[in-house]
């Protein structure tokens, strides 16, 4: 029985853990959850899971939690509520699927309790992925990737080392915009970006994975998890999001993770690893999807690629940068304060004046992180 603290239970990464849990119930258990506002979903999970400690983000909720509940499970509130999952000493695994970037400090708290962690919230790889990375090794602790395309390579890799790879391909279903006319791309509304064609998701990487900020963040991501410089990730458009990702051997050879697009795959697999876990959820008929297409992406139509490239490239604060002010951009055009055109327009322009930290300290990092967000709310402001 693998004992699993999960971050962001109320969302859709966390309502996926949950069905895996549910799936599994002889090899996994919850022992925590953090919510964030969802009191009322939170409050279905203590019913179902009875985790031994919850956290939720208002001061105020989490009192009447804790008077409801009175002692069972033990209530905490904020950052510190999360601190305290991340590190509770039953745990054997965090699961970290909290939007953002508050889900770096308890990844890191837990690293250094000895847990593995499990992590969907690649933004804690992108900003400090070499801190993350060197820490777990210090520590003997597994990173598990839970993004679907970091689990294809992770299977696919299989223990095999960074010197045998030629070049990873991350593939991208192109978004909802894959066909849409660079002069169209001006009057694109917030319930447009929205409408993913293959995968259910929060709202922040479905903005991102129609701009392919998410598959930019991504780069950044399997460059950490497995070790490779950036030019050696690649991105190959495949529509049908069947092909998960794909590695490319030295001797040419190419291995691919194959499955119809469901999250509770690669959660399981992360949280039963190294084993795999019979189950019936998910069933692939190749004969009905017939057909596996590729392209090359259109980096005119949508820069946030060579952004997010040359992010990576660069490394030291300039990845954390990038994400802090796509956050912020995000935000704003979900607000219908900023255009569309306006997301990759802000992002560029934040990297462009951001005056780059070399070797910096997770001190650093995260100051590089409010001034981008600070540069980005003051462009927006000024829009
Ligand atoms: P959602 O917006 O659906 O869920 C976010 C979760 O985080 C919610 O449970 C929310 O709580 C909680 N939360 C937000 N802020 C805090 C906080 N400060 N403290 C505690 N909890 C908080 O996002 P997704 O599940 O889509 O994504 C989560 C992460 O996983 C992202 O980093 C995303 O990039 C990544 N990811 C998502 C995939 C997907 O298929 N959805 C695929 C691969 C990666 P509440 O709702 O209660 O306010």
């Amino acid at each position: 029985m693998k004992k699993v603290v999960l971050l962001g239970s109320t969302g859709s990464i966390g309502t996926s853990t949950c069905k895996v849990v549910e799936d599994l119930p002889d090899d996994l258990e919850l022992v925590g959850l953090a919510a964030g506002r969802n009191v009322g979903l939170l409050r279905e999970q203590i019913a179902q899971f009875k985790p031994q400690m919850v956290s939720v983000t208002d001061p105020t909720a989490a009192k009447e939690l804790a008077n409801e509940y009175n002692g069972t499970p033990v209530v905490e509130c904020g950052d510190e509520g999360l601190l305290a999952l991340a590190t509770m000493p039953e745990a054997d695994i965090v699961l970290i699927a909290i939007v953002g970037t508050a889900g770096l400090q308890p990844a890191l708290a837990a690293i250094r309790a000895g847990k593995d962690i499990a992590v969907a919230s690649k933004e804690i790889l992108v900003m400090a992925g070499e801190t993350v990375m060197t820490e777990a090794r210090k520590h003997g602790v597994k990173v598990l990737a839970v993004d679907s395309e970091h689990s294809a390579i992770f299977q696919c890799l299989d223990g095999k080392p960074a010197d045998s790879i030629r070049q990873i391909w991350l593939t991208a279903s192109g978004g909802p915009f894959r066909e849409k006319p660079a002069d169209e791309f001006t009057g694109i509304t917030v319930e447009e970006a929205l409408k993913h064609p293959s995968w259910e998701m929060g709202r922040k990487i479905t903005i991102d994975s129609s701009t392919l900020f998410n598959k930019g963040l991504e780069m950044i991501e399997a460059r950490w998890l497995f070790d490779i410089e950036m030019p050696r990730v690649k991105v190959i458009v495949h529509p049908q999001s069947v092909i998960h990702s794909m590695v490319e051997f030295v001797d040419g050879s190419m291995l691919a993770q194959l499955s119809t697009p469901d999250m509770c795959l690669p959660i399981q697999y992360a949280l039963t690893y190294p084993g795999r876990a019979t189950s019936d959820r998910v069933q692939t008929s190749l004969a009905e999807i017939g057909r596996l297409d590729f392209e090359e992406p259109d980096t005119e139509r949508f820069p946030a690629l060579g952004l997010a490239r040359r992010a990576g490239e660069v490394g030291e604060t300039l990845p954390a940068v990038l994400n802090a002010a796509n956050e912020v951009a995000v935000e704003a055009f979900c607000e219908r304060q900023l255009s569309y055109l306006g997301i990759t327009e802000m992002v560029a322009t934040v990297m462009e004046i951001h005056e780059l930290v070399t070797q910096p300290s997770l001190r650093e990092i995260l100051a590089a992180d409010s001034w981008a967000r600070k540069a980005a709310k003051n462009l927006v402001f000024d829009a």
